[in-house]
């Protein structure tokens, strides 16, 4: 906080070889993430202790539940003569001890700059007889000197796409769904979506019932959630895939194209009206389908809610940072709402982000590529009505006096984010009375006494 106090106001330096507290955390963050949405599966990092350690505590801290995850454990000598004997005595462990359906491995810095090649360690751990008949060992590169935890889950998807999906040359009428990084309760959202329009589908990876798994008394290793392999070996045979979020799944989207030639859509993630609609219409084109009275419904109650109460958000100035896709659909979606977005910042780097977030929303401060530093620095020159972003955002938050809304990852100080989603019109809905609350909430502590209104 003491240190905050010092981030100047006035000119902005441009900075290439100085990060000061990114908007981005490490690959395998985002590979674990994505390897817990297959049912039964344990992620293994190829790495050291430690990155296994950050990675499990951070996604655990998120969640306030525990994250399975195994380690090669590398050591001095390891960083010398290479990964493979442990890879080797790990996956031997993993099987006789834990059991899993399924491994999948993700690398490291320390891995990839030795140059393990992971895919030959796997198959001679087969061929040794160290992964046990009907086993599943894949992998992902996921190296952290480049990149952030959203290129880590999109090479984990791909990754499933390239092992995990089979076809059998005959084509059926269901979709293959590749959500982003969203949180558990948006995967939820999405199916229930997906299943009011009738269609068919497969979806992975798939964190509903894993990160938010119920207390039953019972230690569970393995959650009931998460995609099933042989729903995973289907994406092979559906009739279109529909990829949500650009950065996180067009890689896995083109994967599946290139493999088993399965026509793709891309879209915006489905946070807010237009990108819900743009989602919704994706599949119409495809399927043909009469969209049903009550998702209209729900479109209409965050119409409703919208036009009731525009004059509290109407104007109002937002600074937002966090992860790229979300950034885009929310930019927008704030839009709608009326406020106005004047500062943006990502950590992960893309000139197509770059574009769109500049077609969102011409008129904004747009950082990608940047730090938090640079976003304080935006905001004390010209103040904001409303932070939005991680949990790390709190600082700066408290520094400028500004209602601040957590949104993304990761969120170390609040709960709630993985049960109520925020995707679709009823996600919608609980963005806006979120926004609403905060700017009411400043609206009653600031106002003069005599002015306090009872009814808003
Ligand atoms: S940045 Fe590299 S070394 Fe650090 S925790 Fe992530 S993978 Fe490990």
């Amino acid at each position: 906080m003491t240190i905050l106090r010092h981030t100047p106001k006035g000119e902005i330096q441009e900075r290439s070889a100085l990060v000061i507290n990114p908007a981005k955390t490490c690959q395998p963050i985002g590979a674990m993430y994505a390897a817990l949405g297959i049912h039964g599966c344990l992620p293994h990092s190829h790495g050291s202790q430690g990155c296994c350690s950050y990675h499990r505590s951070t996604l655990t801290r998120h969640y306030k539940d525990p994250v399975m995850a195994s380690t090669s454990s590398f050591t001095e000598g390891t960083a010398v003569f290479g990964g493979q004997a442990n890879l080797l005595t790990a996956l031997q462990t993993i099987f006789s001890v834990y059991d899993p359906k399924v491994v999948a491995i993700h690398t490291t810095c320390l891995s990839e700059t030795i140059g393990d090649d992971v895919p030959q360690i796997a198959k001679k751990a087969k061929e040794e007889g160290k992964v046990p008949e009907g086993k599943v060992v894949f992998h992902a590169n996921t190296p952290s000197y480049t990149g952030t935890h959203v290129t880590g889950y999109a090479n984990m998807v791909q990754s499933m796409v390239k092992y995990l999906t089979q076809s059998t040359d005959e084509t059926s009428e269901h979709a293959a769904i590749l959500p982003g990084w969203v949180e558990p309760s948006d995967m939820r959202e999405i199916k229930r979506i997906v299943s009011l329009l009738g269609v068919e589908y497969v979806m992975f990876p798939d964190t509903d019932g894993v990160f938010d798994a119920p207390m039953t008394g019972k230690h569970v290793f393995y959650p009931k959630g998460g995609a099933k392999l042989e729903d995973i070996a289907r994406g092979g045979d559906a009739k279109h895939s529909f990829a949500l979020g650009h950065v996180a799944t067009t890689a896995a989207s083109e994967e599946l194209t290139k493999l088993h030639k399965v026509p793709g859509t891309v879209v915006d993630l489905p946070i807010g009206i237009a990108a819900t609609d743009r989602f919704i219409e994706a599949m119409r084109a495809v399927y043909g389908f009469e969209v049903p009275e009550s998702l209209n419904d729900e479109r209409g109650k965050l119409v409703d809610l919208l036009s009731d109460m525009e004059q509290y958000l109407w104007g109002r100035k937002v600074a937002i940072f966090g992860d790229p896709d979300q950034l885009i659909a929310l930019t927008e979606f704030l839009g709608t709402m009326g406020m106005v977005v004047r500062h943006i910042v990502t950590g992960t780097e893309s000139k197509y982000i770059e574009a769109r977030l500049k077609e969102v929303n011409p008129e904004a401060n747009i950082k990608v590529g940047g730090d938090m530093f640079h976003l304080h620095q935006l905001m004390k020159n010209e103040p904001v009505d409303l932070l939005i972003g991680n949990t790390y955002g709190k600082y700066m938050a408290r520094d400028e006096d500004v209602p601040f809304l957590r949104s993304g990852f990761p969120i170390l100080d609040r709960q709630g984010h993985q049960h109520f989603p925020t995707v679709g019109y009823m996600g919608g809905i609980r963005l806006v009375e979120q926004i609403l609350t905060l700017i009411m909430d400043r609206i009653d502590r600031d106002v003069e006494e005599h002015k306090l209104e009872l009814q808003m």
